[in-house]
């Protein structure tokens, strides 16, 4: 547990003596920077996956020496400049503030918390269903005890919705959704900073550049300076995709990547859905197109919410959120309808072909694109008078444009054949007026190997949360990192 500091560093590790791998290794001294650190658990990445490690960590093995790593910026300082009037559009900053910084890519979210095997995920598959389950509900009991009192929790079972659902196509997954909103979800992180930040060593604005393999642990790199640990948990993100594979082409990790899902923001008056809202808060439904047998769902519901950009390494997307305080919801309620696309052999980029989708859009809105559906569906671009004149006020300031011109067809197809079937359970769905915001991509992060543990091939390396590839929710990231700090716990 000691804590070591020294100055111009000189370690010794082990590289292959000559580029063809040869067995022979030599050892060498490698000059690694400035100034290092020992600490017992080193964690990369500040969202729910590496808070969580590090919450449960503190509470199972305090004595434990923690640090995190955080790329982006403390709580208090995330700020994104879009405020809507000076700033409309997204000015890249170096450290996107609704991506990275402490909390994550949740910290602005709406904070619903998903407590199901059924989507957000596949943790199940690693741990098994009544782990998960366990260990969501469990997230959830944090929650309320750091300021989520009071917040509601909806749930699909017993619901009338499900069998009005099935009569029409559609099919309404399981789920018990609490909703901290993005107000209670910011009060809950603030309180979960001010418990952890006298246990553990938070470096912010420390973007980790290099994990290696040293004797009897890792080292990560940041700039200048290097730290080491025996344990090393890993968890970056969507933001952090790009860094993760090379993170495992350098550590020979195995990854695989075949999935993207593409689709729009929809953005409608309350009232369409108020029945379903009211009652389940969030719904996640699902159809299956008649064509082309591809699954259309809805995704990340936000009742009297806003529709806001997402910057994914320099890629501009739709997202949404929403409020919990009755003075900053808005008249509108917004939800995605993705495509979910799979490719087989031999191609296997498919985030780089939702980034190229994604592009488009960008080339020709300079950012998020909005259609009305009556525009879309009469083959016309929207313009700035259309918009305008619709009985709905959009809530982006979001180019008026031509989604047909940017959307592959059968995409297209399919996000038009669920607005029909929708507007079956909540009429008015296929209004006109409704806005079509494009485009939004899910990007899937490729799934990397590792074992029920989390633990990949190398001793005490996890990695965990979306940068997994294996979560994909703020609840399923939480649960890892509580799985993998028990683990380590269970190792002392
Ligand atoms: C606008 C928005 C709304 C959302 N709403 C919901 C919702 O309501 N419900 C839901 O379940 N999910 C929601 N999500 C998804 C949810 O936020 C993620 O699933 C969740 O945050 C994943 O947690 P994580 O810890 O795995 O990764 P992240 O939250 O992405 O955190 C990873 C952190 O790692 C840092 N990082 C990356 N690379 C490095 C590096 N090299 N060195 C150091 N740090 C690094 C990043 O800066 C980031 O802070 C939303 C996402 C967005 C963007």
């Amino acid at each position: 547990m000691m804590v070591e500091y020294a100055y111009m560093l000189m370690i010794c590790v082990s590289i292959s003596a000559n580029s063809k791998q040869s067995a022979a290794n030599k050892t060498v001294f490698v000059f690694l920077g400035e100034y290092s650190m020992n600490f017992d658990v080193i964690i990369i990445g500040a969202g729910p996956g590496g808070i969580f490690s590090a919450y449960e960590l503190v509470q199972r093995k305090p004595q434990l020496k923690v640090a995190v790593f955080e790329a982006g910026h403390a709580l208090h300082k995330r700020n994104c400049p879009i405020d809507g009037e000076k700033i409309k559009e997204c000015v890249h900053c170096k450290s996107c503030s609704i991506m990275s910084g402490f909390g994550g890519a949740g910290a602005f979210s709406d904070g619903k918390y998903n407590i199901t095997n059924d989507f957000g995920g596949t943790l199940h598959e690693y741990i098994g269903k009544k782990r998960a389950l366990d260990l969501m509900q469990y997230i959830d009991g944090i929650n309320l005890k750091y300021g989520g009192e009071g917040t509601k929790l909806y749930s699909t079972a017993g619901t009338k919705f499900k069998t009005l659902c099935i009569q029409n196509d559609l099919h309404l997954l399981d789920a018990s959704v609490r909703h901290l909103g993005t107000d209670v979800n910011y009060v809950v992180l603030e309180n979960v900073y001010a418990y952890l930040k006298d246990k553990v060593q938070f470096f912010f604005d420390t973007p980790v550049q290099k994990v290696g393999i040293v004797d009897g642990g890792y080292q990560v790199v940041c700039g200048d300076d290097v730290y080491q640990s025996k344990y090393c948990i890993v968890s970056v993100g969507r933001s952090g995709s790009k860094w993760m594979e090379k993170i495992c082409r350098d550590l020979d990790i195995k990854t695989k990547s075949n999935r993207v899902d593409i689709g729009v923001r929809v953005e409608l008056p309350a009232n369409v859905f108020a029945h379903l809202t009211d009652e389940l808060y969030e719904s996640k439904i699902v159809y299956r197109t008649q064509k082309y047998g591809d699954k259309v769902r809805t995704f990340c519901m936000n009742p009297k919410g806003a529709v806001v950009v997402e910057n994914t390494n320099g890629i501009i997307t739709a997202n949404g959120h929403s409020y919990s305080d009755p003075a900053k919801q808005t008249e509108n309620t917004n939800f995605a309808l993705l495509v979910a696309q799979h490719f087989s052999e031999p191609f296997k980029d498919s985030n780089g072909y939702g980034e190229s989708i994604a592009r488009l859009s960008n080339m020709l809105g300079g950012g998020v694109i909005v259609q009305r559906f009556g525009d879309l569906i009469r083959g016309r671009r929207s313009n700035p008078h259309r918009i305008k004149q619709a009985f709905i006020t959009p809530t982006l300031s979001a180019t008026p444009g031509d989604l047909s011109l940017v959307l592959p067809k059968r995409i297209l197809d399919g996000i038009i054949d669920m607005i029909y079937a929708l507007d079956k359970v909540a009429p008015g769905t296929a209004n006109e007026d409704t806005l079509l915001y494009g485009v939004e991509v899910k990007f899937y992060n490729m799934e990397v190997e590792v074992d029920q543990n989390l633990e990949s091939k190398h001793k005490n390396l996890y990695i965990i949360g979306d940068g997994s590839g294996i979560t994909h929710s703020l609840s399923h990231a939480s649960a890892s990192g509580v799985h993998v700090a028990r683990n380590i716990a269970e190792k002392q």
